[in-house]
């Protein structure tokens, strides 16, 4: 995902507004004195831009739904006060006014809100003849399409400074994220929308603290334009998402542990070397293919034999001894499980398809 932004926030309006652009504040604006707190433990850090959340789309009724416009007086005394740009997030037109009305930075999008066409029309509408940056976070479920379609009807609008957050999806599998990254999906958005800033936002991805460094790692090195992470002057006692926040201090170390690495080089000798590298890995990508190509012809090959006989294309058994010897000759090779589950289980679909076309060609 090789970012051609070198400047990716030019005219946002921003300070500090150098890559990666840090975002922090807390998940949900609580009282004015928390939020001041926050604020004022952020002022002096790498910080471009305070955020808060003023209304909470929460997954369940009955629990702590944002505090409402009141949280945009406080975040304009942040404005005032300590001389930060503040952002929040917008999920209906009434959100939009209030925010305009109140004089907010910038303003995002959530998950949620995203993920419906309707919704983020509604809201480009009341954009229109407006300058103000917003992010748009990918929606809830894992589709590049209408991620792109959410930040097509914002510029559609004519808002001119528009990026993407990724925060990860949604799953019904348990696993060691709340939102799974998928890191594929923002490659392929930044790859169709080069031109879009994208930043990540690791606390709604890890969900708690101890994988966030790695999270926003992982982020920089895959040439994100910045971060945007859940800050709370006490997150143990934080009304939303408690387990993801971090102190003001934490995040000042978490940044200072960042490599930034360079996007380019212009050490020859690096640039000769990674060339050969990559000559070799394409080298094998080919045989892979050609290997892959061989393998498909057998199982083609297994098919028409099933079909003369009448022989179901499932066999269940037989998969789950090819898995099982897979998994352990991976391990051998220092192959993770995941991988090679995955990769298996693609090969073996594949399979299945060029069988089933077989069985019911006539
Ligand atoms: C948030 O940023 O607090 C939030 C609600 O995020 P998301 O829309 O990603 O769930
Ligand atoms: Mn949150």
């Amino acid at each position: 995902m090789n970012s051609i932004l070198k400047k990716p926030f030019e005219g946002w309006n921003l300070e500090k507004a150098e890559r990666p652009l840090i975002i922090a504040g807390p998940c949900s604006a609580e009282s004015e004195e928390q939020i001041m707190t926050t604020a004022r433990q952020l002022k002096n850090m790498n910080v471009s831009l305070f955020r808060a959340g003023i209304w909470k789309p929460r997954t369940r009724p009955n629990s702590f739904e944002g505090v409402g416009s009141i949280g945009l007086e406080w975040l304009k005394t942040v404005q005032k006060e300590l001389n930060m740009k503040v952002a929040t997030e917008v999920a209906n037109v009434k959100h939009v006014y209030e925010a305009l009305r109140y004089g907010v930075d910038v303003i995002w999008i959530g998950a949620r809100t995203s993920a419906n066409p309707f919704a983020m029309q509604e809201i480009a509408d009341a954009l229109k003849g407006v300058d103000l940056p917003v992010f748009i976070k990918n929606p809830v479920n894992p589709d590049v399409e209408l991620w792109i379609g959410a930040i097509e009807r914002i510029m559609g609008a004519g808002i001119s400074k528009v990026g993407a957050i990724h925060r990860g999806f949604s799953t019904f599998d348990k696993t060691r994220y709340r939102n799974t990254p998928q890191w594929q999906l923002p490659i392929e958005l930044r790859q169709k929308m080069p031109h879009i800033p994208m930043i990540c936002d690791p606390s709604h991805i890890a969900g708690r603290r101890d994988i966030l460094q790695e999270i926003s790692q992982k982020a920089l090195d895959l040439n994100f334009d910045g971060l945007i992470i859940e800050t709370h002057c006490n997150p143990d006692k934080a009304w939303s998402d408690a387990k993801q926040q971090i102190t003001p201090v934490e995040l000042d170390k978490l940044i200072a542990k960042l490599v930034l690495r360079h996007r380019v080089s212009d050490n020859n000798s690096f640039i000769e070397t990674l060339e050969d590298l990559r000559v070799q890995i394409d080298k094998y990508d080919d045989e892979l293919l050609n290997i892959i190509e061989e393998r498909m012809k057998i199982a083609e090959t297994i098919g028409k034999f099933k079909k003369e006989n009448n022989i179901t294309i499932l066999q269940p058994d037989r998969w789950q001894e090819i898995l099982n010897k897979t998994l352990q000759k991976g391990e051998n090779r220092e192959l993770s499980i995941d991988f090679i589950n995955t990769l298996f289980k693609a090969i073996h679909q594949e399979s299945i398809n060029k069988q089933t076309k077989i069985m019911n060609d006539d």
